[in-house]
């Protein structure tokens, strides 16, 4: 089998990991260690630059206002090579927070604006003395995969031009509680409300990213095994 490696940057990992979103980078290298993958992860913070050439898959977790308000700042040093990474179809994975800053703005729950870098389309507003939280179940249609998890955000998120939605609402809020719409997903990037978190309960997806990075760096015809388990329900 071919020895492929795999390079994980973990945007503000020191900063953003609400509701053990880090769990996602434990599965990231679990599934990659299951195919035979080498990873590597390296934390890329404030003040750091991201240097978009050294990176196979980028993961950004969710923070609370505060922890984004310092972020919003600093993110914007980054915007321009970060963007550069999305178009150039380079994988990431962002949860809540983290989905929030990709897009244009997040409007916290004090009302203050906290910008994001508007790579995707999306802008996200407030809503006064309420959150969604709970389980929360959704259904891609084009890779036909349930996704199952548990949401908790104030904001709430609306898509934009070359959005589509990681799924359909089976059963939760989602991105606004309006549209029936959950995450996104713009080029290689997957946004998407859920803790849990979501590739520990959702092996499938983390196997289609870590896929998607490793064709993206080597090419589609890989020699690699399946090896995602059944979604726990
Ligand atoms: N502060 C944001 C919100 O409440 C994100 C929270 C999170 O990452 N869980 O919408």
């Amino acid at each position: 089998m071919a020895n492929y490696e795999l390079r994980i940057a973990h945007l503000y990992g020191n900063l953003m990991n609400t509701y053990g979103d880090n769990g996602n980078l434990l599965m990231l290298q679990y599934i990659a260690k299951k195919m035979g993958v080498t990873s590597h992860t390296e934390i890329v913070s404030i003040h750091e630059p991201f240097e978009a050439e050294k990176y196979d898959l980028v993961f950004f977790g969710g923070g609370q206002d505060f922890e984004q308000m310092i972020i919003s700042k600093d993110i914007q040093e980054k915007k321009e090579s970060l963007t550069h990474y999305i178009e150039n179809d380079g994988v990431v994975l962002a949860i809540c927070g983290g989905y929030q800053l990709l897009g244009h703005y997040y409007m916290d729950a004090n009302g203050e604006k906290i910008q994001g870098i508007g790579a995707l389309d999306h802008y996200t507003l407030s809503q006064e003395n309420n959150r969604f939280i709970g389980d929360i179940v959704i259904h891609n249609e084009e890779f036909n995969e349930t996704y199952y998890g548990f949401e908790n955000h104030n904001g709430r998120t609306f898509l934009g031009e070359g959005e589509r939605p990681l799924g359909k609402i089976v059963k939760g809020q989602g991105n606004n509680g309006e549209d029936q719409s959950e995450g996104v997903i713009y080029r290689n990037v997957y946004g998407s409300y859920f803790h849990g978190p979501i590739l520990a309960r959702n092996e499938h997806l983390a196997e289609r990213l870590v896929r998607l990075a490793l064709e993206k760096r080597y090419g589609k015809e890989l020699d690699l095994p399946t090896v995602a388990a059944a979604p726990i329900k």
